[in-house]
């Protein structure tokens, strides 16, 4: 059976009328990725208010992990509602919150003892996280990477890299700021097809790379800012809208230790990446590090608004009574939301889908990257996943008009995906870890058919389904 069921042109009629009001009413600042308005959302599939039901490759940007409305997640949130839906955290306190904090400071990676602050969405995790920092180590500067994607509240957008769409014309930032490289392994000299081990696929002087970036980084440390005056370093251990680019383990390591030996906080931000997206419930548990601050949002809390800033006690404690906190912060019915959810990623079988959809998609990435010559890299951790597409694999020239056709493909016949990366030209998945091998296939078979349209001189040839 199949799981995309079309039976209106794309987008449909009440769709239509729906983005005309949309037009009407709201600013055009918050983009849209398709033009279909949502009627209801079950595991992988989206139905739309036309009746067409589409495979979802999105996950509301790798939040519903859980799949859509997970019927544990939404009884444990309905039983909350009949009691109580907010009394706020800084007035009444209640239990919701606290069980998510002890559970986050078993989960978080590391031994340390944790304490964990709730807030609302990413961009205030990060802000929050930044003021812990600060706090903590009586210092200032903050060390971010290019390619990062923070948020978009002040802090947050001052950490973030890419300036269209996300920082053009809302200068000034946040000063005590400093960026270092990123180690991109696909785009960084040295790693191309010609100069190194003649591989189209991530060389394998990844180490090389990793060095010239830790060098960078530390002589912006020590060159422009002075290692004593940093209270943190921030990067996320696969960059999200940056483009998918994973660190390489040897330069996280490097990162952990250097931050350890100068008293500088050492902060994941792990909002793209946590809660499964990597196949571990934290990306960090890939690297053996443990981040001072970890931090979460997005599949926390399966689609409820809930971020996260779970840390070493000390750090968490340093910030005065009252320093911290928001009306909203922890609201319980999104706390029991993350509760059924960690319910759901506690239980081994979970995450042990989660790697099989990585494999599997993996393996149909690896062909890709044979067959289509639009597509230079293939890179992600687990089922996080994406490839970024070139015009030339020799140049590498980013292909950000495929990434739009493919998307655009892809929803006209029945599959939900995103774009990413600093240059536009990343196509990202992030389908719901609940999916099946079923559903992954269907929708990459759609998403292939895009990818084949952009290549006319390549013969389509969907191996999966014939
Ligand atoms: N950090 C990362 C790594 C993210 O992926 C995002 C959201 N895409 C954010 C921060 C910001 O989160 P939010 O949109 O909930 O503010």
């Amino acid at each position: 059976m199949s799981f995309i069921q079309l039976n209106t042109e794309i987008p449909g009629p009440i769709s239509k009328k729906l983005m005309a009001r949309r037009q009407a009413a709201i600013p055009q600042g918050p983009f849209h990725v398709t033009p279909i308005f949502a009627a209801r959302a079950k595991g992988a599939v989206i139905e739309d208010v036309d009746g067409n039901t589409f495979i979802d490759f999105a996950s509301g940007i790798g939040v519903t992990n859980c799949g859509h409305n997970h019927p544990a997640l939404i009884a444990r949130a309905k039983e909350q509602m009949d009691k109580y839906v907010h009394t706020s955290f800084n007035v009444v306190p209640y239990e919701p919150y606290i069980e998510v904090a002890e559970r986050l400071n078993d989960l978080a990676p590391g031994e340390s003892p944790k304490k964990t602050f709730l807030v609302n969405s990413g961009s205030e995790a990060v802000e929050n996280a930044i003021k812990f920092a600060r706090s903590h180590t009586k210092k200032q500067a903050i060390v971010c990477f290019d390619h990062a994607y923070h948020g978009r509240t002040y802090m947050a957008m001052s950490l973030t890299a890419k300036t269209k769409p996300y920082k053009y014309g809302f200068a000034p930032f946040n000063s005590e700021i400093y960026r270092a490289p990123f180690p991109y392994v696909y785009r960084t000299p040295g790693s191309s097809e010609s100069s190194c081990c003649g591989s189209i696929k991530n060389c394998s002087n990844e180490l090389c790379v990793c060095e010239e970036a830790f060098k960078a980084f530390k002589d912006i440390v020590e060159g422009q800012i002075g290692a004593d005056l940093v209270a943190g370093v921030i990067i996320e251990p696969v960059v999200g809208e940056g483009g998918f680019m994973a660190v390489p383990a040897p330069f996280m390591k490097l990162l952990e230790r250097y931050c350890k030996e100068n008293n500088i906080v050492f902060i994941l931000d792990e909002i793209q990446t946590g809660f499964g997206r990597t196949g571990k419930l934290f990306a960090a548990e890939h690297y053996g590090v443990e981040p001072d601050l970890l931090v979460m949002a997005k599949g926390l809390a399966g689609g409820m608004p809930l971020s996260a800033v779970t840390g070493r006690s000390e750090i968490m404690e340093s910030i005065g009574v009252g320093g911290a906190g928001g009306t909203y912060s922890g609201n319980p019915v999104a706390c029991a939301m993350a509760l059924a959810a960690l319910d759901q990623f506690e239980n081994s079988d979970t995450l042990a889908h989660c790697q099989l959809l990585g494999q599997a998609l993996s393996d149909r990435l690896d062909r890709w990257l044979i067959d289509y010559p639009i597509i230079g890299d293939h890179r992600g951790l687990g089922p996080m996943r994406a490839v970024e597409l070139v015009t030339d694999r020799q140049l590498k020239t980013p292909n950000k008009d495929a990434v739009g056709k493919i998307i655009k493909h892809a929803y006209e016949h029945g599959v939900i995906c995103i774009g990413a990366g600093t240059y536009g030209n990343v196509l990202r998945f992030l389908i719901p870890l609940t999916a099946t091998i079923d559903q992954l296939n269907e929708g990459l078979d759609v998403v292939e058919e895009g990818i084949a349209s952009q290549c006319p001189a390549v013969e389509l040839n969907l191996r999966t389904t014939s």
